[in-house]
């Protein structure tokens, strides 16, 4: 009997019913098994890549450090693959299946282009097969690049470094003193992985939104127009609110992260006088700007405060325990074939069924 025993007995099968902090004791393993679902994910093996992740997921869930095999017992969603992986860096360190991804050139050349913004696991998929390796390879072939490529290129070094919290809170600040020229009244909520209480980040998200519906009609393209003769924004792509309650409650599309939202993928020009930007006084940071109609916000703000595999949880929970359908705008049940209106996060899980979980305890 161990320490860990009687805690994961309570383990229950989705992340969406567990607390899951952002620091745990078992990041060796977690990382071993993130690792092998990047890889499957770079392949395209979905279904492998999301075993691997779920098993990470769990691990960030238990209460202490594992030192045995043989303490991982009955716990739920850990498949065969990931328990031998496991089982190596308990005995060894190190999983040699692990070691061998992230040396392989395959592993190493797909994550430096899906570093690039805009591009995802098909398009760098499509330059390893054509023989590019390098993002001097990119420039020297000529290869074609969208906007947001070229964008993604030119600020690639500032891009993958990390944002910290307190330049999300300035570029917060920044948003809202434009968002109050236009429409006094509106808010500004930083969502995403700062909320969650991470302390550095790969973005900053922003929901806008006022307390009186249909105010929020305009109010992006007028904020963004105005950052940008501000100078703030290097570069930057909006979409148009896509929602209509008309389409039904699976309208927003299947794919578990997509929504309707207005939006905006932008890369603002962050004045620093720290490192790494300090030579140029300035640093390139991607923001991404989401409009949200009151009567839904509590459902984009719980979409956007993630993480990913909470937010997958969230949606899979719904659908195969309550028959219910989630998504950023709504929660439709599908048995009284009626939408349940939300005021806060809290009622959502509510609806659910669900104890509720604070964002500190998403970080499935
Ligand atoms: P990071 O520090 O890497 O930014 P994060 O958790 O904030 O971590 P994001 O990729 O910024 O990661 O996504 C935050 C949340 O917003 C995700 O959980 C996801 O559900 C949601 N999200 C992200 N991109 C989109 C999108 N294009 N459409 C809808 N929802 C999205
Ligand atoms: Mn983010
Ligand atoms: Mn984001």
């Amino acid at each position: 009997v161990t320490a860990l025993a009687p805690l994961r007995q309570q383990m229950a099968p989705y992340a969406c019913q567990r607390r899951t902090p952002l620091l745990h004791s078992n990041q060796l393993l977690t990382e071993a098994l993130e690792t092998l679902a990047e890889e499957a994910g770079f392949s395209g093996s979905e279904g492998r890549s999301l075993a691997f992740t779920r098993a990470a997921s769990v691990l960030k869930a238990l209460p202490g450090r594992l030192s045995t095999p043989e303490e991982l017992g009955p716990l739920p969603g850990i498949g065969e693959h990931s328990r031998r992986v496991i089982q190596d860096v308990l005995e060894d360190g190190v999983s040699v299946e692990v070691e061998r991804v992230k040396l392989s050139e395959r592993y190493r050349t797909m994550k430096l282009f899906t570093k690039i913004f805009g591009v995802g696991v098909r398009t760098a998929s499509r330059w390893y097969q054509e023989g590019l390796r390098t993002l001097v390879d990119l420039q020297e072939r000529n290869t074609k690049l969208t906007r947001q490529q070229q964008a993604g290129l030119r600020h690639y070094e500032d891009l993958n470094t990390p944002v910290e919290r307190g330049e999300a809170e300035s570029i917060g600040q920044m948003v809202q003193e434009a968002v109050q020229r236009f429409l006094p009244g509106a808010s500004v909520t930083l969502a995403g992985g700062f909320r969650r209480g991470k302390p550095r980040g790969h973005d900053v998200d922003l929901l806008l939104m006022h307390p009186e519906a249909g105010r929020e009609v305009g109010l992006l393209s007028r904020v963004v127009s105005w950052l940008d003769s501000q100078g703030l924004i290097l570069y930057q792509h909006s979409q148009e609110n896509s929602f209509t309650l008309h389409e039904g409650p699976e309208a927003p599309g299947s794919r578990d992260v997509l929504d309707r939202f207005e939006k905006c993928f932008s890369i603002f020009r962050l004045e620093v006088r720290g490192s790494p930007g300090a030579a140029r006084g300035w640093k390139a940071v991607r923001v991404d700007l989401v409009v949200a109609p009151v009567s839904q916000f509590p459902f984009a703000l719980l979409g956007w405060t993630g993480s990913r595999h909470f937010e997958r949880e969230l949606r899979r929970f719904a659908g195969h325990e309550r028959k219910m359908v989630l998504n950023s705008h709504t929660l439709y049940d599908t048995r009284r074939n009626l939408f349940l209106p939300a005021a806060s996060e809290e009622e959502i899980f509510q609806h659910l069924g669900l104890e509720y979980v604070p964002p500190a305890q998403r970080n499935a």
